[in-house]
């Protein structure tokens, strides 16, 4: 037999994907650990037999030993022996000549345009985020009635910003922030699927050091402290809600049909109640009613009649838009055959809500969108917390008193001392902050003050503080009809605002060109011609 020393694999290539695919999904049965703790394992791949490496100054594979007999036929299949090699389970500060680390927590609509413009020849990038992907939030909607599909709206982080895959230094971690160490400038994090992979024996506790730290967490949904909230209802914030609306909705369309189903238990499994009145709750209530309308028809023609959209709003609904065209969508949604019913809801249990005097509505699916507040993860923050309890930021987005810290997005809000009210929690606001914050963060690089604890010898992080105007806002009302609302502040300001099918012809072409990448537009259009063509799809997976 021979045996080949440290023969790397070419990154990219498919062995290289392969490799990485059995090391992370731990087929391996329980070596994996940090991917920048040393690895080394034996392991079946196709023709080979194999020991790969990995540690924190390889961002490539190695295969370490190679035994060309085995390697022929791929023989002794199943056949697996590990050994650990394990040095060191942190990302350590990084050194000079090594290029300074911005660490990212989260991957959504700050994180990921932050990820994607920062410049990667000036800094190496780690982003740390429990979901591997950002999600193209404004169409999470259509997902759950199957206009579009899941991947349509969601693209990987190691897409939108490359070096996270490619680099060397520079890394995707499935893992959350569990608390930051502003001294030793060093986050704590854990890793997400733990849970999953029992036979991982690592901790999957670990931490990396920043040069600058950027946290883009986002918020978490609003539950009045009504304990029936988490327990019961689904919200509409990621694909594994849409994912589990669509598969209850179908599951409740069959479930209504099996013989021996009483008339009474039919109208409650076949009512859908939406809480909250906010462009989510209407977007969403508008396609539920078109799909009803559409696709129950021809599809569940049994259950014609007998499936019902109620959306409860404490107010009234959409009511930072225009008020002709919350008249509009009114209407447009009572035609449509959503119940729209103002109420405060008081509790939620299996089978029913209960509002504040006392009426109970059944239900066979609740999808919660009452708005967002500060994540856990924000309230454990030991930093000075804006109005409403985001993390406090100053004009240029830092988080004062701590050096090489940043705030972006849904987490973060201006400081009362700004004298600037905080912004909404929008992806618009997001994005464009993300968008601000790498242009500054160049800056520094550029400027000589990438590593941190270093000072820009003129003026602060960017050269403008970050200001933001909103360019206006739409909202899909279901059955080819959508609002625009392009008045410049929101509220007060005049401007134009549009409801109908031309503000829909305008809702489709703006977040056609608005998705991610070319992948996700192509997805995206061809599920919306073949929903046009054929329907939505019901198969329930
Ligand atoms: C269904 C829906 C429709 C919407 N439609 C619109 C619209 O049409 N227009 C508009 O402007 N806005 C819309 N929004 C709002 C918009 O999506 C949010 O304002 C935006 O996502 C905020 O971006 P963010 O990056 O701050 O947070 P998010 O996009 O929520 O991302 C937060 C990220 O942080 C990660 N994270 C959480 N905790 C941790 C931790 N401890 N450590 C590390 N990572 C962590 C999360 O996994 C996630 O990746 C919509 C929202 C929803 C839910």
């Amino acid at each position: 037999m021979r045996r080949f020393a440290l023969s790397s694999i070419r990154k990219g290539s498919a062995k290289y994907v392969e490799v990485e695919r059995i090391l992370t999904s731990g087929v391996i049965n329980n070596q994996l650990q940090s991917p920048f703790r040393t690895v080394s394992t034996h392991f079946h791949y196709p023709g080979y037999r194999q020991s790969f490496q990995r540690g924190a100054s390889h961002g490539d594979f190695h295969s370490t030993s190679f035994s060309a007999g085995e390697a022929a036929l791929g023989e002794e299949k199943g056949k697996k022996s590990a050994e650990l090699q394990g040095v060191d389970n942190n990302l350590p500060p990084t050194k000079e000549g090594q290029k300074p680390r911005v660490v990212v927590l989260g991957a959504g609509w700050a994180a990921c345009r932050l990820l994607k413009d920062l410049n990667t020849k000036l800094y190496d990038v780690v982003c740390i985020s429990p979901r591997n992907h950002m999600v193209f939030t404004p169409l999470l909607a259509s997902t759950c009635v199957g206009t579009l599909e899941f991947r349509s709206v969601a693209e990987p982080v190691r897409t939108i910003q490359p070096a996270t895959a490619r680099e060397e230094n520079s890394y995707y971690f499935l893992a959350r922030c569990t608390s930051i160490d502003t001294e030793k400038k060093q986050v704590v994090c854990e890793a997400a699927g733990k849970e999953e992979v029992p036979y991982m024996k690592a901790s999957g506790i670990f931490t990396v050091a920043y040069d600058k730290l950027v946290i883009a967490s986002g918020a978490e949904a609003l539950t009045f402290g009504i304990a029936g909230v988490p327990k019961h209802a689904i919200f509409l914030r990621d694909v594994n809600d849409a994912k589990a609306i669509r598969s209850k909705l179908l599951l409740n369309l069959a479930m209504a049909e099996i013989p021996g189903v009483s008339d009474e238990e039919k109208a409650r499994i076949l009512n859908c109640v939406v809480v909250g009145g906010g462009p989510t709750g209407v977007e969403f209530s508008g396609e539920l009613s078109d799909f009803i309308r559409r696709d129950v028809l021809q599809k569940f023609s049994h259950m014609k009649g007998k499936v019902h959209v109620t959306l409860i709003e404490a107010r009234e609904i959409l009511s930072s838009f225009d008020v002709r065209l919350r008249q509009y969508a009114t209407s447009h949604l009572e035609k449509a055959g959503v119940k729209l019913m103002k109420g405060v809801v008081k509790d939620v249990d299996a089978e029913k809500i209960i509002l504040s005097d006392g009426t109970e509505i059944p239900y066979g699916l609740l999808v919660w969108s009452t708005g967002v507040g500060p994540s856990k993860f924000v309230k454990s923050l030991p930093f000075e917390k804006a109005p409403g309890g985001r993390i406090g930021v100053d004009e240029f987005l830092r988080v004062p008193g701590q050096e090489d810290l940043y705030a972006i997005g849904d987490c973060a809000g201006y400081l009362e001392s700004t004298g600037k009210a905080v912004l909404p929690a929008l992806a618009q606001v997001a994005e464009r902050e993300g968008k601000y914050l790498a242009v500054a963060l160049n800056r520094l690089a550029k400027a000589g003050a990438g590593r941190a604890g270093s000072k820009l010898q003129q003026g602060p992080v960017a050269e403008n503080p970050f200001v933001y105007t909103h360019l206006g806002s739409l909202a899909s009302v279901g059955s080819y009809k959508a609002l625009l609302d392009l008045r410049s502040d929101g509220k007060q300001q005049r401007g134009i605002s549009w409801a109908g099918f031309f503000s829909w012809l305008v809702w489709r072409s703006a977040y056609l060109t608005r998705v991610i990448s070319w992948r996700n537009r192509v997805y995206v259009a061809v599920n919306w011609t073949t929903t046009f063509l054929f329907g939505r799809d019901i198969t329930r997976l």
